[in-house]
């Protein structure tokens, strides 16, 4: 038998053992390190201790077996090939501890410098610098303090005010003034502040020091503020950190020395060129910490022409070898370049599109990579009208953009004042501290909401997002008094009835009013540039990248438009029929007073008279969409809420009858009224008489409706066009529903159509959670399905859709229940469940069915995804979102076709 050999589990990577797709175990910083090593360009030797040991230290507050011997073997490796020992007292090798999780989560988690140093290495370290005495000692300092704050939660004022102290004694504000002596002193008082608050005396040896720093940075994946950023970024909990070691190189060592960060392309714009940032005789942290101002990145050109040199070539060959838009972080260590990160950058929405346009250009990616690359949550960014800053605004402060758009107006602090306010016909933005549900009225009268508390799932971000509202939250530099009517920012006081400019996809706020500027891409959909002659490198990168996606996609694009004028506009942007129009509109205006008459009919004749009336206006409604959606598919919806929604509400009716009857005033057709309004209110109308047992119950109303469709159908084609209607009936939960009121629809539509040679299909939406289950039944009586994903989500879940997105979704959404809104993004595993059940039920029961959405998840990227991968035939969306479901459409496929290479 031959020998069993246990292998051992490998927790530790060499950077040359990794390579760049390796970012669920090395996590994004340590597979780009081990890729940038393996293309030979100067990364500072290292190695990586893999999210496995991570999680494994994790989840039994140990390091695994075999880590600690791993790890010695690698420093081994990583000394020889260094010529030097960590914390050695002659000559010591120093190494940094970072993490560096799958996705970037910038400055949530932990580092540690400078590891290696002590009391005998320092004087090692002075001589490596060439006899620099206090670099040395200041290196030994930061050591110390954030070995004692992040490893052992030392509390970190405790040091600034050492350091401080230190200042005070020299007399002098500047860190650069101290030296080596001063240092040194420092050091001494830092280590007391250590053994002070953890019982020991600083740790000197060096390995220990990196197990504790290793073990430190696993710890830092659970701080509260990594829980709450991936609670927002959505990124799962369980995937852990991993921990680079790598060899410290130092950019603070004289003006030869110096650190930068570099993009290899415009990050806002995608514009070609070099830009970054470079600080001389500096380290990272005095960049991020924005003591020193940073010069830009081509002064380096002057400074060290090598280096820079040698940069961009390094950068030019990043970008060949990523085939993307990087950035990176660099050092320079007394004249040699060392690369310390890159990664695929950040960019704007404008500028994903435009790079990836670019690169198209350039051969460096296809069409079907540049449409994997954007998205429509960008596209839709780009479809906001947006500021025009070529003149002189500075913003006063920048919140988190929450919910996109740029909107200007008088300030208000109170919902009641926006409200006034907006009657009067003004444009407000309402400025409270953070919102809650009360602040509902003035969110809606409101043209933007501007908090200086809370974040991306506060209150006002997500009820504002839901409103298509523009939002800036958390926008801390504010000082709001709502008592006194004002804010303060940038020692500015603002009051009530000053204009502000919020801009709610960068967050930026502005005093005074700042032009505003249509979007360019919606020139472009709406076809007033003409595609062939576009020099606007966005709208022909979107122009390029729309034209793939349609040609890719094979859900079809429909829109939910109850207008001649909106379905021109639907069907301009791209769409390709109406998925979804809702007639309950057409009822309303001055055609109330006959819906009235309708509802308050005692006769059968009186009932007619109604019908009868609203007939011919019904058809001349349905003749304009028609007419606008000339050869393509509408799909009208007869009438869907409540009736009483179209009568008085209840209590101002009741108050104004009791003031009538006090006056002694004639009020009999009131009180008939109020009588009406009475009988037919309902505790829950929403799971009420509506839908198809409105149908039901009216006798003629179907009907009439039908008629109108019918009728304009065969206007419309007698005169020379083509209408594809399809009626589809509201909240059918029962085939039995459906059945009797297709009985009645097929009558009038085999009276009304003749030899016209005009089909009408009769379908159902399916938005009741018992239709979706009993969708083979409803099948055998529909020739479509639609799904209303609003209805079977609020049924689904059993939450009032009108109610709970004010009142609560922001607790929901801050305790994790679900990362969106479920009426915003389909959830697939109830509500998709229930489509993906019926769908699969309906086709199996009638192959040919026609299924599509008609929910507000039509148009939401995510939501477009899924229904491509149950199999739909269209989504229908506003028209404002139907370019963005193009666009996902085509992505889907992409998606289940596999073509993901990032
Ligand atoms: C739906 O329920 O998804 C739907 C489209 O209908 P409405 O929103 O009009 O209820
Ligand atoms: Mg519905």
């Amino acid at each position: 038998m031959a020998a069993q050999e246990t292998v051992e589990h490998k927790y530790v990577y060499d950077f040359a053992e990794g390579n760049k797709d390796l970012k669920d175990l090395l996590g994004g910083k340590g597979a780009n390190l081990a890729e940038m090593t393996n293309l030979g360009l100067p990364v500072p030797p290292g190695f990586t201790i893999t999210t496995e040991a991570c999680n494994a230290y994790l989840n039994t507050g140990q390091e695994p077996d075999g880590l600690a011997d791993q790890i010695a073997a690698h420093l081994e490796s990583l000394e020889r090939g260094m010529g030097r020992k960590l914390g050695d007292p002659d000559d010591p090798l120093l190494v940094s501890v970072r993490s560096g999780a799958k996705f970037s989560m910038p400055g949530m988690m932990e580092t540690v410098l400078n590891v290696g140093l002590n009391d005998r290495s320092v004087v090692g370290l002075s001589r490596q610098a060439g006899g620099n005495d206090r670099f040395a000692w200041d290196s030994y300092r930061r050591l110390i303090q954030m070995f004692g704050k992040t490893v052992c939660e030392v509390p970190g004022e405790e040091f600034e005010h050492a350091l401080d102290e230190a200042k005070r004694a020299k007399g002098t504000k500047n860190d650069l003034d101290l030296d080596a002596d001063d240092l040194r002193g420092l050091v001494d008082a830092y280590k007391k502040i250590f053994a002070k608050h953890t019982g020991r005396e600083f740790p000197q040896e060096p390995r220990e020091q990196l197990d504790l720093a290793i073990r430190a940075v696993f710890e830092s994946w659970n701080a509260e503020r990594a829980i709450l950023y991936r609670r927002q970024e959505r990124i799962p909990a369980d995937l852990g950190t991993a921990v680079n070691v790598v060899a410290m190189v130092f950019g603070n060592l004289g003006p030869d020395s110096g650190t930068g960060v570099a993009f290899t392309r415009d990050p806002g714009s995608g514009a070609q060129g070099i830009y970054g940032d470079y600080l001389a005789n500096a380290q990272g942290e005095d960049v991020v910490a924005g003591i020193r101002n940073t010069v830009p990145l081509q002064e380096l050109e002057k400074l060290d022409k090598n280096s820079y040199d040698e940069l961009l070539g390094i950068m030019a060959r990043l970008e060949e070898h990523y085939k993307d838009l990087c950035d990176i972080e660099f050092t320079i260590e007394r004249g040699k370049l060392w690369m310390l990160q890159t990664r695929v950058g950040k960019r704007t929405a404008a500028a994903a599109f435009v790079i990836a346009g670019q690169l198209v250009d350039e051969g460096l990616i296809d069409l079907d990579e540049a449409l994997h690359r954007v998205n429509g949550a960008q596209l839709a960014q780009l479809m906001f009208p947006r500021f025009k800053l070529d003149h002189d605004f500075e913003p006063v402060a920048k919140g988190i953009g929450a919910s996109p758009g740029a909107a200007v107006g008088k300030v208000v602090f109170t919902s009641a004042r926006a409200v006034e306010l907006a009657a009067e016909g003004e444009s407000v933005i309402l400025v409270r501290r953070e919102t809650n549900p009360d602040d509902l009225n003035g969110m809606i009268a409101a043209k933007g909401i501007l908090t200086s508390r809370g974040g991306k799932t506060s209150h006002a971000a997500v009820v504002a997002r839901g409103m298509g509202k523009t939002c800036v939250s958390g926008a801390d530099e504010l000082d709001v008094n709502i008592p006194a009517k004002k804010f303060t920012v940038a020692g500015q006081t603002v009051s009530e009835g000053d204009i502000v400019s919020i801009d709610g996809t960068t967050g930026k706020v502005y005093l005074g009013e700042v032009p505003v500027m249509p979007s360019e891409v919606v020139q472009y959909f709406e076809g007033s540039l003409d595609p062939e002659h576009i020099d606007n490198p966005l709208v022909r990168a979107v122009h390029r990248i729309m034209t793939h996606a349609d040609a890719k996609r094979r859900l079809r694009v429909r829109t939910n438009a109850d207008t001649g004028a909106d379905a021109a506009r639907a069907r301009r942007f791209g769409a390709e029929g109406i998925g979804l129009c809702r007639t309950e509109h057409m009822f309303l205006g001055d055609r109330r007073e006959l819906v009235e008459r309708l509802i308050l009919a005692n006769t059968d004749e009186e009932r007619e008279a109604a019908l009868d009336a609203l007939l011919p206006l019904q058809r001349e409604d349905f003749i304009e969409i028609f007419r606008e959606m000339d050869g393509l598919p509408v799909t009208v919806r007869l009438i869907d809420p409540p009736l009483h929604e179209f009568l008085p509400p209840l209590e101002q009716l009741a108050v104004n009858v009791a003031v009538a009857q006090e006056r002694g005033e004639d009020v009999a057709k009131e009180e008939a009224l109020l009588a009406a309004v009475r009988r037919m209110h309902e505790e829950n109308p929403m799971l009420g008489l509506r839908g198809v047992r409105l149908g039901l119950v009216i006798p003629g109303l179907f009907a009439m409706q039908v008629r109108a469709i019918a009728e304009a159908a065969v206007a419309v084609t007698r005169a020379g066009g083509s209408a594809c209607p399809e009626i589809m009936v509201p909240l059918v939960g029962a085939v039995q529903e459906l059945e009797t009121v297709r009985a009645e629809a097929e009558k009038v539509i085999a009276e009304v159509v003749g030899d016209s040679g005009v089909e009408v299909l009769i379908g159902t939406m399916i938005e009741v959670p018992r239709a979706a289950l009993t969708a083979g039944q409803i099948a055998e009586a529909a020739q479509f399905f639609s799904f209303g994903t609003n209805d079977l989500t609020q049924m689904g879940w059993g939450f009032s859709r009108d109610d709970v997105e004010g009142a609560f979704f922001w607790r929901y959404l801050e305790l994790g229940i679900f990362g969106i809104s479920p009426f915003e993004s389909i959830d697939r595993e109830g509500v998709g469940r229930l489509v993906r059940i019926a769908a699969e039920e309906g086709r199996a029961a009638r192959p040919d069915l026609k299924l599509g959405v008609c929910g507000e998840h039509g148009g939401d990227p995510d939501s477009v995804h899924f229904f491509h991968e149950v199999g739909l035939d269209y989504v229908s969306c506003s028209p404002f979102r139907v370019p963005v479901a193009r666009l996902e459409a085509g992505r889907a496929v992409l998606e289940t076709t596999g073509s993901d290479s990032r």
